[in-house]
């Protein structure tokens, strides 16, 4: 039997993706969010799912080790990869990546100082800009970064806003709208198509009948 490996993205992401599934048709075999595993049997013999950092997903799913994905397009901009497809927009884990500044900061006149995870893609949206920037790495709590003077300002994933409210800071700039992808290894869409393209429908069925029922929500 051909095997397929479906790698998804723990945190947040997963516990939106989960019920996606299920309405697909895909079961874990156990309850992920209690083991401590990383290959879980579903209930297609078939079919199992690895938990994986979402930044860890497309590197997966490019050198194949994984057939398919799920993460966030955030990471997948900041990848850069090749070697896989993006076939489906999930609709899940909606936020913005965006430019947040200290409140009531001035524009900043020489060289702009800017921490974030999204190096690469930091450094394309100031280079489209026009502005010059110096970029830091930074895996976490981003920020921080304005209040010690580390960087002018930050790129990161804003949803509510609260986080950079707490920490004195605005949203500035919208660089990217973000949601949830499915991604599948090229090499693997031509040899086991009928087993990815069976996923990729189930799934894209779940998508729409989703959209349908929030749709319905929000007009009652
Ligand atoms: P919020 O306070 O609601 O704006 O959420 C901001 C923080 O939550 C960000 O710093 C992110 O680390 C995280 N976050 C929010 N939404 C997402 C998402 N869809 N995917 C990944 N991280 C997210």
């Amino acid at each position: 039997m051909t095997q397929i490996t479906l790698a998804l993205t723990k945190g947040r992401i997963l516990k939106e993706t989960l019920p996606l599934l299920a309405a697909a048709g895909i079961v874990p075999a156990e309850d992920i969010f209690t083991s401590r595993k990383l290959v879980f049997a579903t209930n297609h013999e078939g079919l199992r799912l690895l938990i994986l950092r979402g930044s860890d997903v497309p590197t997966y799913v490019q050198f194949g080790a994984a057939d398919l994905g799920v993460t966030g397009k955030d990471g997948l901009l900041e990848h850069q990869g090749d070697g896989y497809y993006e076939p489906l927009d999930l609709g899940i884990a909606r936020c913005k990546l965006m430019t947040a500044v200290p409140v009531g900061a001035k524009p900043q006149k020489g060289r702009l100082r800017v921490a974030t995870k999204y190096i690469n893609v930091a450094r394309q949206f100031y280079a489209e800009q026009g502005r010059q920037a110096d970029l830091i790495k930074l895996y976490g709590a981003m920020e921080l970064a304005p209040i010690l003077d580390l960087a002018h300002e930050i790129v990161d994933i804003v949803d509510t806003g609260n986080t950079l409210k707490a920490n004195g800071l605005e949203a500035q700039e919208e660089i990217a709208d973000i949601s949830s992808r499915l991604i599948v290894n090229k090499a693997a869409m031509k040899t086991k198509y009928s087993e990815i393209q069976n996923i990729v429908d189930a799934l894209r069925d779940a998508v729409a009948a989703e959209a349908v029922a929030k749709e319905a929500v929000e007009k009652t």
